[in-house]
């Protein structure tokens, strides 16, 4: 095992923008972004920037007249050359010392903390996020890459495992081979560098195909990696349609795995054509695919109810409600369900929403025409099903703004009990009893998060080895997973459980080696 080098991971703090220095900091970050719109980014293959003519044009969400960047699109052309330069570049960056991939993935994370307030920015204009949210998804990006470094420190050189007579017994860890990279745009930045740097860390050289809603975050990121040192033909960000380039980078037969996050539909449909073996393949490829949730909170009969209301509160709108982990379902003891509505609505229907770069604003716009589309109809669907008590106030037109709703009375077999949804539609259900509650909580072929208030401790023990979510809180929201503390993924429909930012994740991208010497 190599010697650890690094000090001690600690999460990367988030910035209070109550001071007016941050404040100032990110005023000039947004204004400095701002003179950037409407630049042209070219795609980056092998050291080579090329024009394809077929633009990507990426718009603000809170302002959607403005042009956030305009990118080339892959054809998939490219992207089986893609994939091609990324299996010949292969054995020099496995070969490169684990110390040298280690130091530049710690430089990725230094570049990113210098150049936190700009990336803060990018985050508000391209993905629609408050200035919080945005700090967080920078935060967690570094976090990333400071935790997977030390992993990998952990984890590079030989394992200590029994020692047989007359031999010396070994074991090491391999990179796979070229990989993809499919990150999702609601963690624009920090999902995209986690499965990226994991990538890189572990040796394997990554094509990393960025969402097209949020492609300059994508196009900044490249320019980090090159800015630390990752050499070029180790990583290549091939923007475009998922859609349109997609299906040629899971099929190639040179495609060792697929890092993917995003949507249970694309997830499982690039697990089935994974599956099938390309002729030339020589290997099973491995799949790691992060889904969706249809998160629940519990709240039981003796709750601190003001608590609870908050912690559903954040977990259901914060970021719009479009986080895997968002709470999209209440479930409250029948005997405190009507107190809790009355606490919750009230502060519900006072949520600002508007612009994103304005720090008033508590809400910003969804990601997409498409996406806002989506969810009035799933709250045209929640009228007929539940009780509306919020979500009919009127928002800007500049955007695509939805106000946040409440819909009461949900029954299990409701299309928005059952369904993600992705927007801040909050569906809030009666239950029995707490045992009754575990069982809503659990009927759902989803389990990302789930979160229980609740005072009794026998409730709690049941809920700990019932309620069957891969990230459980106790007493607190059920967003805001932190790295190295809550490794973060969930079961069934959400996906393969990865545990992102905890101590199994790297070993997703390695393979063990057992050596075994005659002495
Ligand atoms: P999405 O599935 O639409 O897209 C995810 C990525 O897949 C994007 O980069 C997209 O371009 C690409 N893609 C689309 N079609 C493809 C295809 N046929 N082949 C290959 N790639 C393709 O998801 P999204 O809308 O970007 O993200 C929201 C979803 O992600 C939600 O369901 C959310 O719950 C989920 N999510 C899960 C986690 C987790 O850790 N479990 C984290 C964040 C988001």
């Amino acid at each position: 095992m190599a010697t650890a080098t690094l000090p001690l991971f600690r999460n990367e703090p988030v910035t209070d923008f109550s001071q007016p220095a941050h404040r100032q900091a990110m005023e000039s970050a947004l204004q400095e972004v701002r003179a950037e719109f409407g630049r042209e980014y070219p795609l980056r293959l092998g050291g080579e920037s090329i024009f394809t003519g077929d633009k990507l044009i990426s718009v603000n969400p809170s302002n959607t007249g403005e042009v956030v960047g305009i990118h080339h699109k892959a054809t998939r052309e490219l992207a089986g050359r893609a994939v091609e330069a990324a299996w010949a570049a292969f054995p020099q960056w496995a070969a490169t010392p684990a110390e040298e991939r280690i130091r530049l993935t710690v430089e990725v994370a230094r570049i990113l903390r210098d150049r936190k307030f700009e990336f803060d920015a990018w985050l508000v204009y391209e993905a629609g996020k408050t200035w919080p949210e945005a700090d967080a998804d920078v935060a967690e990006a570094i976090d990333f890459c400071e935790y997977y470094a030390r992993e990998m420190e952990r984890l590079a050189g030989p394992h200590p495992v029994v020692q047989l007579p007359g031999e010396r017994d070994e074991m090491v860890y391999l990179p796979l081979g070229a990989g993809v990279v499919i990150p999702p745009w609601n963690f624009p930045l920090a999902i995209m560098v986690g499965m990226t740097v994991a990538s890189l860390v572990t040796g394997n050289t990554a094509i990393v195909k960025p969402s097209s809603e949020t492609p300059t975050i994508g196009a900044k990121f490249a320019e980090v990696l090159r800015q630390a040192g990752f050499p070029e033909s180790a990583f290549t960000l091939l923007t475009g349609s998922g859609a349109a380039v997609g299906d040629v980078l899971v099929e190639h037969p040179r495609t060792r795995y697929i890092s993917f996050t995003g949507s249970r539909d694309v997830g499982l449909r690039i697990n089935e054509l994974a599956a099938r073996t390309q002729p030339g393949q020589i290997w099973i490829k491995r799949v790691i695919a992060e889904m969706g949730g249809k998160d629940a909170i519990v709240v039981d009969a003796d709750a601190d109810l003001d608590k609870a209301v908050d912690g559903v509160l954040f977990s259901a709108f914060g970021y719009q409600g479009q986080k895997c982990s968002a709470c999209s379902r209440a479930i409250v003891d029948a005997r405190v369900y009507e107190q809790f509505l009355e606490k919750l609505v009230p502060k519900v229907r006072s949520l600002r929403v508007g612009p994103a770069d304005d720090p008033a604003n508590f809400m910003g716009p969804v990601i997409s025409a498409g996406a806002r589309k989506t969810i009035l109809d799933y709250i045209e669907i929640g009228r007929r099903e539940g009780r509306l008590l919020a979500g009919d106030a009127a928002v800007a037109e500049s955007g695509y703004f939805v106000p946040p709703t409440v819909i009461a009375d949900i029954e299990a077999r409701d299309r928005i009990f059952q369904e993600e949804i992705f927007g801040p539609v909050l569906a809030v259900a009666k239950a029995r009893n707490f045992e009754h509650a575990l069982e809503l909580a659990n009927d759902s072929q989803y389990g990302l998060t789930g979160a229980v208030f609740s005072n009794t401790p026998e409730h709690l023990h049941e809920a700990r080895r019932h309620f069957h979510v891969g990230n459980l809180y106790f007493n607190r929201k059920c967003t805001g997973a932190m790295v190295g503390a809550h490794p973060f993924g969930g079961f069934n429909m959400s996906g393969t459980d990865s545990k992102a930012g905890g101590p199994d994740y790297l070993l997703l991208f390695l393979q063990a080696k057992s050596i075994a010497t005659k002495m």
